[in-house]
């Protein structure tokens, strides 16, 4: 693969660069570092994503015709590299990555006239509801039902481990409307108005402290048919369509060289025994066998993205992806609250390390604790791990 930019390239590597200069201002930047945690993360990320429309941007990967931009792969490759050497989050992934697709590719034109500038516009935030308390990895055994009563679906049940619903508009859901064959068959995919009669969402409290989980009951919730997609009982089809897109963009490469970086200034910085850190054997061999799998994860992303280009969407590969991406977090994640040692914790006091002079300290327990979940969301890494197995490898 040639990854040496041409003239055209490097123009749009400057246009890139200046765009996040202007854009990516002090003020978002405060608002969204640590975003999770903060009370602005919607209006934040609104005004974000805002910005990002108004250049055009916020969906690059969508097809032209509903807003994307029919960028190359380098393209991609120079926007999101450049995303991560500023630290600007990628858009919240649920509408623009995630029920996105699934629209455009099996919605009707109705439902993409509705449903597609809202979200490009971050007008309507979205949420998940594939989870129940009973089918995570075995997704298909799914409970919650909806019954069809006249034009609209009256839908009972409950679906947990979704990610801001307590923010979201809109969420997309995974119904059983048959229970009568295969598991998988029976399944529909509904778009639901978080705030119809009879939806509730309750918070689940987690370790790192942050509110972005929660339970989302349904009651008699009544949708109407005209917010199914696709076929009755095809959902399952669209679903792990959806799940592709989902975990190619948990893999977060920008995210990762960027923390990966920030880790580099660290350890040259920092004195251990007379020594700059980065020169310690035991940390340069933790830092240089993550930098190494990154790398190679780079290059694994731009083959699958390259592929994808010429023939469509990615497929299993995205496993692949999401299982080393997903490592690759962790570790890094790990070494920082290492290196951080005493500070990373909250047992220092009333005082941040950030106030006792350790800003690259500042958090790094709560990232790890928050970090141990992508091995489980988008689907295990053993889930993942099957998938590669069969339908990557063929084994
Ligand atoms: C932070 C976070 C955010 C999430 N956000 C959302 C969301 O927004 N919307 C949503 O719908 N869901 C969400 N989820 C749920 C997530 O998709 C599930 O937790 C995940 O699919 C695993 O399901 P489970 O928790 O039921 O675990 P289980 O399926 O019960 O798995 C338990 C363990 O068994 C292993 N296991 C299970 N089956 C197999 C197998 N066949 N082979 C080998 N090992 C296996 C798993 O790897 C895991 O280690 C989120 C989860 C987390 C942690």
């Amino acid at each position: 693969m040639d990854i040496q930019f041409n003239a055209e390239e490097l123009a749009f590597q400057q246009e890139v660069r200046q765009f996040f200069a202007d854009a990516w201002d002090e003020e978002l930047r405060a608002q969204l570092h640590g975003a999770e945690a903060s009370p602005n993360l919607k209006a934040a990320s609104e005004e974000w994503q805002r910005r990002l429309n108004a250049k055009g941007w916020m969906a690059p990967g969508w097809p032209v015709e509903y807003g994307g931009i029919g960028w190359s792969v380098t393209q991609h490759f120079i926007f999101n590299s450049e995303r991560g050497k500023v630290g600007a989050p990628a858009p919240i992934p649920f509408g623009v990555t995630m029920v996105a697709p699934v629209i455009y590719t099996f919605g009707t034109e109705q439902q993409k006239a509705r449903f597609l500038p809202r979200i490009l516009a971050s007008e309507d935030w979205w949420c998940q509801g594939y989870s129940e308390p009973g089918a995570g990895s075995d997704l298909a055994s799914l409970q919650c039902k909806a019954e069809l009563d006249g034009e609209e679906y009256v839908v009972n049940g409950s679906k947990i481990w979704t990610s801001f619903a307590q923010a979201a508009d809109w969420i997309f859901c995974l119904v059983r409307t048959d229970n009568s064959g295969r598991k998988q068959e029976g399944i529909s995919f509904l778009l639901i108005d978080m705030k119809t009669p009879g939806v509730t969402v309750r918070p689940i409290e987690t370790i790192d402290g942050i509110h972005h989980l929660n339970e989302v009951f349904f009651d008699a919730v009544r949708v109407p048919v005209e917010n199914r997609i696709g076929e009755e009982g095809k959902g399952w089809t669209y679903a792990k369509s959806l799940l592709v897109h989902e975990r190619l963009s948990i893999a977060e490469v920008a995210e990762s060289k960027r923390n990966l970086e920030d880790l580099r200034e660290y350890a040259r910085a920092e004195v251990n025994g007379g020594r700059p850190l980065l020169e310690d054997p035991l940390f340069a061999k933790r830092f240089t066998d993550i930098e190494i799998d990154l790398m190679a994860l780079e290059y694994t992303e731009l083959r699958v993205l390259a592929a994808a280009a010429d023939g469509g969407d990615p497929g299993p590969e995205s496993s692949l992806l999401k299982l080393q991406g997903t490592d690759i977090q962790q570790a890094i994640q790990e070494l920082r609250m290492d290196v951080a040692g005493y500070y990373s914790g909250t047992l220092q006091g009333e005082l941040s390390a950030s106030e006792l002079g350790h800003e690259f300290a500042d958090g790094a327990q709560k990232l790890h604790f928050r970090g141990r979940a992508s091995t489980i969301y988008g689907g295990s890494s053993e889930v993942q791990k099957n998938i590669t197995a069969k339908f990557v490898l063929g084994l």
